[in-house]
């Protein structure tokens, strides 16, 4: 396992990284995504949905406190019923917002994680009425994306990440380089790559493993983070955890041959 360090989830049988319909914008029930897994002969999945605060959009894509009482409530029904079969854990991604760090730091003290994925999908525009999905395929946002300082926005991007696992004691840095993931034209500079080494030793030292999310495999041939950053935190003796973030059932442990 080339890739992959000693955590108890460092094995291409545990995939860190699967949504459900919960969010809104994933399909399958919790227990679709269970079978799924134990048909691909995963041996430890985590469930890890989306949490964001005070972001502003057209349509919500995480999911309410009610959601979660119910995420949880079902999530512990399956760990039962698979206990023999199967690992079940169950984390969060948290899209980290620095207008509400207060409120994101309660929701996340309030339950008891399995895992806390630290991500950030939106940023906020000076004169936009909405925040800006930085992952998302839809055509308008990429219509604005390419009126944006995407560099410049790639740069504020990694200054809140550095924040946030300041802010967060989270377990997992999530798919790092994924912004702009639609976009041809967005490529990452030197300045870019220093931040990224200067957030991957801040992320060490507190211990966060880096995620290699093979959801990029499909999408550009290459897993988020690529090689050159996957290299970089090899220097600082990250961990790595594989995840497919799945957003449907049959996309669990997607590609994780590829790492064995
Ligand atoms: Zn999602
Ligand atoms: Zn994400």
């Amino acid at each position: 396992m080339k890739y992959l360090g000693s955590s108890r989830y460092s094995s291409i049988y545990c995939d860190t990284h699967i949504h459900t319909r919960l969010c809104g914008h994933a399909l399958g029930e919790m227990e679709e995504y269970v079978l799924a897994s134990l048909k691909r002969g995963l041996m430890h999945i985590v469930f890890l949905e989306h949490m964001e605060e005070g972001i502003i959009t057209p349509k919500t894509s995480w999911l309410s406190e009610k959601d979660f009482d119910y995420y949880f409530e079902e999530g512990r029904r399956l760990q039962e019923k698979y206990r023999d079969k199967i690992e079940i854990g169950l984390g969060v991604e948290c899209g980290y917002n620095p207008d509400c760090k207060d409120v994101l730091l309660e929701r996340i003290n309030s339950r008891n994680w399995d895992l806390i994925g630290i991500s950030c999908h939106f940023q906020k525009i000076e004169g936009d009425q909405y925040h800006f999905n930085l992952l998302s395929k839809n055509p308008d946002t990429l219509k604005r994306a390419v009126q944006l300082d995407t560099a410049a926005l790639f740069s504020k991007y990694l200054d809140t990440l550095l924040e946030a696992i300041d802010v967060i004691n989270g377990s997992m840095l999530c798919h790092l380089d994924a912004p702009f993931r639609w976009l041809p034209s967005h490529t990452l500079s030197n300045h870019h790559y220093q931040k990224i080494d200067h957030l991957l030793g801040r992320a060490a030292a507190k211990n966060l493993a880096l995620e290699i999310n093979t959801s990029g495999i499909a999408i550009r041939n290459e897993a988020f983070p690529n090689k050159r950053i996957l290299e970089m935190a090899s220097k600082h003796q990250m961990t790595f955890q594989l995840g497919s973030d799945a957003h449907k059932p049959e996309d669990v442990g997607n590609h994780f041959k590829l790492f064995s």
